[in-house]
């Protein structure tokens, strides 16, 4: 019996990246993600995208604003790669018409997964920093599912400004809040812990803080893996039987 395709497919990894925010204004981070979709992703299992692929998502029906990305992940899906995704606070009206055009699964945040044997739970983060009150309000309202059928509801052009209009708010009161604020809250990551029975592994991004923290929780061992962000250099965190262990993107 010959199980050397076998034995090869299961020691492929799993890469987790999140917070690209891909945009018109900054080509060559585009343009640094289709090489990683054509190349370092092509010998993965599977890509989980924690959020924030683009720096917003008016709808499903501004494809082409993005089409070459889309395109880019369907190729990656279809070469045999399985692709997961989860909303995050930029892009987290992304529904069934990108989904499918894609070939990417939404699973909901947090998400429970196994990456070689280790349950993993996954999350974009943003649900976790609890302390800065005036996000959380604003997520609960645009989270809401009718708050999200009446925007839809309005013309795309006029989605857009209103994106525009709130990531310039954004901007504007991130500059005045404490960092401390920024970050997930201890209290809230040991409740999601708790929640979920302890997972050996949580990964997740947002915070734009890449760090491996080990934690210990009702006497068990953890480990929280945080993503970076894409703004400078791209980077990947890639899990294999080994374990985890960042990456940064190739050089394009
Ligand atoms: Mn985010």
């Amino acid at each position: 019996m010959n199980n050397t395709g076998d034995t090869s497919a299961a020691n492929k990894a799993d890469l987790f990246i999140s917070d690209l925010h891909l945009c018109a204004s900054r080509p060559h981070i585009t343009l640094a993600f289709l090489n990683f979709l054509n190349s370092t992703a092509r010998h993965a299992r599977a890509l989980y995208v924690l959020g924030d692929l683009f720096e917003y998502w008016a709808g499903d029906d501004d494809m082409a604003s993005q089409q070459t990305v889309i395109a880019g992940l369907r190729d990656l899906a279809n070469s045999g790669v399985r692709l997961y995704l989860l909303h995050g606070n930029r892009d987290f009206l992304f529904g069934p018409e990108f989904c499918a055009a894609a070939n990417i699964t939404l699973l909901a945040d947090p998400s429970l997964v196994m990456v070689h044997g280790v349950r993993t739970l996954i999350s974009h983060g943003d649900a976790l920093c609890s302390d800065d009150v005036d996000y959380q309000a604003f997520r609960l309202k645009v989270r809401d599912k009718d708050w999200q059928k009446e925007f839809l509801l309005q013309p795309l052009a006029d989605r857009k400004s209103q994106i525009n209009a709130m990531r310039a708010r954004s901007e504007q009161e991130k500059s005045h809040k404490p960092s401390q604020i920024m970050d997930i809250n201890p209290q809230s990551l040991e409740q999601l812990l708790q929640a979920h029975d302890y997972p050996a592994r949580f990964i997740h991004g947002h915070t734009h803080r890449p760090k491996q923290h080990d934690l210990i929780l009702d006497g068990h061992t953890m480990k929280r893996w945080v993503l970076g962000d894409w703004y400078e250099q791209g980077s990947y965190l890639c899990c294999d039987a080994s374990g985890c262990h960042y990456r940064p993107i190739a050089k394009t």
